[in-house]
């Protein structure tokens, strides 16, 4: 894990002391924040859904003229649906609508259409030519499904996610509804926003560094540095929340890299080590399986330690069973535990899962007591 990723060599920044520590959020808050004195900026926050909300604030242009030089989704002519949430400083929405504008597109501030809100809108979007959306991807995909529901052809040519995986199933559906269209992605955090991106030309998962930035990949989470001005936020090995490794891309682009998972992703299963995001990911693999979501149920007695797992998914595969099955196959930890506790881990299918009302995400993991597992398996709930 030692590779780095980036192009850059070896920054003055890292150079000048030979192993500085890594920035903290509070480090990286106090820098954006000596530099709003004098430039101001945009405050955003993250977190806010459980626990005490992250400040950071934002250089004045939010980094956009860095990112369009090297990552154009957009041109003249195109009009952006935007489908990120407004509001409650969740800083996406304001990111897409500059985006569009630095790309001499035109932009729809949107913001969260639900499915019962599109009829209301649906001539409204066909009026102002929209071509292009932005959004998380189980909101485009859930919009695509509405608009093919509706019988909506519209002439879609790109595609731009962020904030959550880009799954396969995902993928089918947009596809179904927009067959033109480009899938064009990004990866960041709310601190940092855009680190690295990726174009209609990019194998599925993998991304390329913005140049200029340096990702030491950790198990505790990879370390990013960025150099010279024009970034969002500074970062001298900022530690992200998630894994990172160096990956290859068949469109060439330099400094590819993918996202492994989050870094405080594992939990306890009766002995064993389960990867939160390996199972998200493992199932998000498997045909007909879109939206998936992780109900952990917490060990009394033990911290990071879970007594229950239950997978609830989405999607036109209905084989609950058989989805079980190929996960514990394919994960050591689950076999395990399948041969002395096979009631610990369970997979249902659902009709929809749980999101965050702020950024419409798919919750990735929702924690329950023993006692909530024990009214499951008891069959009262
Ligand atoms: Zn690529």
């Amino acid at each position: 894990m030692s590779t780095r990723i980036g192009s850059v060599g070896t920054p003055d920044v890292l150079a000048d002391v030979d192993r500085p520590a890594p920035w903290s959020h509070a480090d990286l808050r106090a820098a954006t924040e000596e530099r709003a004195r004098s430039a101001g900026g945009v405050f955003v926050a993250s977190g806010g859904t459980s626990g005490d909300p992250k400040l950071t604030v934002m250089a004045p242009d939010l980094g956009v003229p860095k990112v369009v030089a090297h990552w154009r989704p957009l041109g003249p002519g195109d009009c952006l649906l935007n489908l990120f949430s407004t509001g409650k400083m969740w800083g996406a929405h304001y990111f897409y609508n500059a985006l569009a504008t630095a790309c001499h597109a035109t932009v729809a501030p949107m913001g969260a259409l639900h499915p019962e809100e599109f009829r209301q809108w649906v001539d409204v979007i066909v009026d102002m030519g929209v071509n292009a959306l932005a959004g998380a991807p189980n909101v485009l995909a859930r919009f695509a499904e509405t608009a093919a529901a509706a019988g909506l052809r519209l002439p879609v040519r790109a595609v731009i996610w962020s904030g959550e995986p880009m799954t396969g199933a995902r993928v089918a559906t947009l596809k179904a509804a927009f067959p033109e269209a480009g899938l064009w992605g990004n990866y960041g955090s709310i601190e940092t926003f855009v680190i690295g991106t990726s174009t209609p030309d990019c194998r599925l998962g993998a991304l390329h560094l913005l140049p200029g930035q340096l990702v030491e990949p950790r198990d505790e989470g990879a370390l990013l540095t960025r150099v010279g001005e024009g970034w969002p936020t500074p970062a001298r090995r900022f530690r992200l929340g998630d894994r990172l490794r160096a990956a290859e891309c068949p469109c060439g682009a330099a400094d590819a890299f993918e996202v492994v998972s989050r870094a405080d992703d594992n939990v306890k299963l009766y002995g064993g080590m389960v990867s939160i995001g390996e199972v998200h990911a493992r199932a998000s693999r498997l045909d007909g399986v879109r939206d998936t979501q992780l109900l952990l149920y917490r060990d009394p007695e033990v911290p990071s330690a879970v007594v229950g797992m239950r997978l609830r998914y989405t999607g036109p595969n209905g084989d609950a069973a058989a989805v079980r099955a190929a996960l514990v196959r394919a994960m050591e930890d689950l076999d395990l535990c399948d041969r002395h506790t096979p009631e610990a881990f369970t997979v249902e299918h659902a009709d929809d899962v749980e999101r965050s009302p702020r950024t419409l995400k798919v919750l990735p993991v929702l924690w329950r007591s023993a006692d909530d597992l024990a009214a499951v398996v008891g069959g009262a709930a």
